[in-house]
């Protein structure tokens, strides 16, 4: 039998409520690996053990496990009888065949009552895998870290720690929608909320049925990358071309942005609340366009009815860039297109809006009846990680095409 065992990091410094972090991550460990039957998961100390099936190779196990936002670190671990020789005849299996020329022990007792103290421990065993393998011990910097965690009913062995996604598992801190562009900066700023608990679904604005729908693609495959962190999603697809173009007969160019913006915010705000998010959540920096200077985000936000979150309000686009390239959606993102916002945009947009002068521009508006047109002509698309092959389908298609 092999463990994960997963260690945390800001969960363990949680106090009280520590279960409620806990009980979450076990749900999305379980999510992640739902195509496959796993024991009944522990939590022991600072450390969840996840009993793993055979049938799970040791890649996917790694792969999936450093999805898992709440985890610091992890590794495959295997236990043994708590005895001394079984425990220096494991480390030694398990080194055996690694790169590394250097290595050191680190075990920790979870439970005391082991009669060897961990530096102990550490000594014995590390002689034993000198003696094996010829490896030479490295206390400071070593190639290979072998971890012995002494529990109550058996001592885990592991050779080497994965870093994991860190955070907190998603879910745990609650639930908000977030803005999708197809740019470059949304995909990143939903990757740094669902790091800090926060379950997310997604509204998309195309500009369909003016323009092609390459923007409706794209946020379709950034959201079907994104959803690997957090099990489960919807993607909102609005369209909001024909909004768009009800603005532009009644709008000045200059504060034509500004309208936009106000829109997909009262529009997402509706939706946020059918689906029971308590905030939004954006790719803005400040000034990094015309629709993101303080005056502008200022008089925008004001049509929303929920808080946002702007995680990389503070960040420039070369940081950005890079942790997009790192996450994985920049390719994505740089693909052209045509979202709704290339629509129509004037070349001079208004910087300093006030919010007197918007207002005055949006009273020929019917908003309640945009926003509910834009709402009604929604479409849902739901997204899950891992996929499920529908193995009956599957079958019936193998059969009908021999
Ligand atoms: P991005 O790279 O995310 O597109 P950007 O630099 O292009 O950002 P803007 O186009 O001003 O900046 O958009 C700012 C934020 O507004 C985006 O990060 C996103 O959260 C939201 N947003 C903009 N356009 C759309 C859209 N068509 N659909 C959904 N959200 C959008
Ligand atoms: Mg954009």
């Amino acid at each position: 039998m092999r463990y994960l065992i997963g260690r945390y990091h800001e969960i363990a410094l949680k106090g009280r409520n520590q279960w409620r972090f806990v009980n979450q991550l076990k749900t999305n460990v379980r999510n992640v690996f739902s195509d496959y039957r796993l024991g009944r998961m522990q939590s022991v100390g600072p450390r969840l053990m996840v009993p793993l099936p055979d049938e799970l190779p040791d890649a996917i196990a790694i792969d999936r496990a450093r999805l898992v936002f709440g985890l610091q670190n992890f590794s495959l671990s295997y236990p043994v009888e708590r005895d001394l020789v079984a425990i220096s005849k494991e480390a030694a299996l398990r080194a055996r065949g690694l790169p590394a020329r250097s290595f050191r022990i680190t075990a920790r007792r979870e439970d005391k009552t082991f009669p060897m103290t961990s530096p102990q421990i550490d000594r014995a065993v590390g002689a034993a895998v000198v003696e094996a393998l010829g490896l030479k011990v490295d206390l400071h910097n070593p190639d290979l870290t072998i971890s012995i965690e002494v529990m109550r009913d058996a001592a885990y062995v592991s050779a080497g720690k994965i870093a994991g996604a860190g955070g907190l598992p998603v879910g745990a801190t609650g639930k908000a929608l977030g803005l999708l562009s197809g740019g470059i900066d949304s995909p990143v700023a939903a990757y740094r909320m669902m790091k800090r608990g926060l379950k997310l679904d997604f509204v998309h604005f195309h500009g369909q049925p003016l323009v092609s729908s390459a923007s409706r693609e794209k946020a379709v495959d950034l959201a079907t990358h994104l959803v690997r962190y957090e099990g489960q999603t919807a993607l909102m697809l609005v369209p909001f071309g024909i909004l768009q173009r009800e603005i532009v007969a009644q709008t000045l160019r200059p504060l034509r942005v500004v309208l936009y913006r106000r829109f997909m915010l009262r529009i997402a705000s509706a939706l946020a609340e059918r689906v029971g998010a308590a905030a939004l959540m954006t790719g803005e920096s400040l000034g990094q366009v015309a629709s993101q200077t303080l005056e502008n985000m200022a008089v925008i936000e004001k049509a929303a009815s929920l808080q946002i979150f702007r995680p990389l309000v503070g960040m420039d686009k070369n940081e950005i860039i890079e942790q997009a390239r790192a996450l994985g959606t920049f390719e994505t993102s740089i693909l052209p297109d045509q979202d709704c916002c290339t629509l129509f945009v004037p070349a001079h947009p208004e910087t300093h809006a006030r919010l007197a002068a918007v207002e005055a521009a949006e009273s020929p508006f019917d908003i309640p009846r945009m926003v509910s047109d834009a709402i009604n002509a929604t479409e849902v698309v739901r997204l899950s990680f891992p996929q499920h092959v529908d193995e009956t389908l599957a079958a019936k298609a193998t059969e009908s095409s021999t």
